[in-house]
């Protein structure tokens, strides 16, 4: 494998001086299970490395019950987040997407902002934080600046980060009340293996426990980005959710993604299988608002 120095930096600042007076030399390192394999295989040729693993930060998801938000730091492993109690109880739509990242070594090293970063259209971090309306926090040489996930994406391998821009925190604003949620992988296995399809719902009720006050449907592999399936998400607001509702919410979302062919699956069958999802984590997804409400 190439050589390259190891550079440790301690805050933020220090990191990005040290990427700006490199340049395109220069690459961060988080987990390092995306970024060394590309170097292994000869994709990039960076002679310095300069790891954001010794800023200090928290190292696991915070909640703030003062005003509802979940903050995760961007050099929060998957493990962290996979077993952290208050992601499993309020934000299991982030649960079901982080548990089969990889496997436990891979998800003990890699962080959530890797994840991102590396903005590859399978990504299993963004279709759960783009239903949830999260947002993301950068530094760079110019300052701070904020802006939706959802936005954050430009392409396959492709983000928003200008050179020696740091993603520092993904934040993930207040749930409405009676909200629940869900995610799928959908390949031959659920883990250690690029998935044909990630699909996730988030649903919000109103007191009687059928209509929808808001819902959110994120499609991973169904675009060159993670997309949100807006029409289907507009035909649920206001109607009860139920089998009926949910099949045609799936049916819509189906229309409105970009499904290509590839060797992994043909775009017809992603298609039909974006309805048979959105319509599958949609039931999941009330069966757990049911399950919570029905224990208080
Ligand atoms: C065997 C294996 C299985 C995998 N399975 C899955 C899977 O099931 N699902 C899935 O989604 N992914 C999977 N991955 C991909 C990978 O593990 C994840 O994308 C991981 O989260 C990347 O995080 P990292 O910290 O290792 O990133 P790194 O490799 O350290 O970095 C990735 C890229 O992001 C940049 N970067 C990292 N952090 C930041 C930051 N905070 N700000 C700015 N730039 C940054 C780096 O410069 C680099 O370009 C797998 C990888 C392997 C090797």
């Amino acid at each position: 494998m190439r050589r390259f120095a190891y550079m440790v930096p301690k805050s933020l600042d220090e990191a990005v001086s040290m990427y700006v007076s490199r340049g395109e030399r220069a690459r961060y390192i988080a987990g390092g299970t995306d970024i060394l394999l590309k170097i292994k295989e000869k994709k990039i040729f960076p002679d310095y490395l300069i790891s954001l693993k010794h800023i200090l930060c928290p190292d696991r998801p915070l909640f703030n019950p003062e005003n509802g938000e979940l903050y995760i730091g961007a050099f929060v492993t998957h493990r962290r987040i996979e077993t952290s109690k208050t992601v499993q109880v309020r934000y299991p739509i982030l649960h079901d997407a982080v548990k089969n990242i990889g496997s436990v070594q891979i998800r003990n090293v890699a962080t959530i902002g890797g994840n991102l970063v590396n903005a590859v259209p399978s990504a299993d971090g963004a279709v759960p934080l783009i239903a949830l309306d999260a947002r993301v926090n950068i530094h760079g040489p110019k300052g701070e600046r904020s802006m939706d996930l959802l936005r954050f994406f430009l392409g396959p391998g492709q983000c928003d980060l200008e050179t020696g821009e740091i993603l520092t925190e993904i934040i993930v604003p207040p749930l409405l009340p009676r909200t629940g949620s869900a995610y799928l992988k959908f390949g031959r296995r659920e883990a250690m293996e690029l998935p044909l399809l990630g699909v996730g719902v988030v649903l919000s009720l109103r007191e009687d426990l059928r209509t929808c006050v808001k819902a959110r449907i994120a499609l991973g592999v169904a675009a060159p980005t993670p997309m949100r399936a807006i029409e289907a998400e507009a035909f649920l607001a206001g109607k009860p959710i139920n089998e009926m509702t949910l099949e045609e919410a799936g049916k819509i979302a189906a229309r409105e993604s970009k499904v290509r062919d590839s060797i992994r699956g043909v775009a017809w069958y992603r298609r039909e299988m974006v309805g048979v999802l959105v319509k599958r984590m949609g039931q999941k997804a009330l069966e757990r608002i049911q399950e919570t409400e029905s224990r208080r």
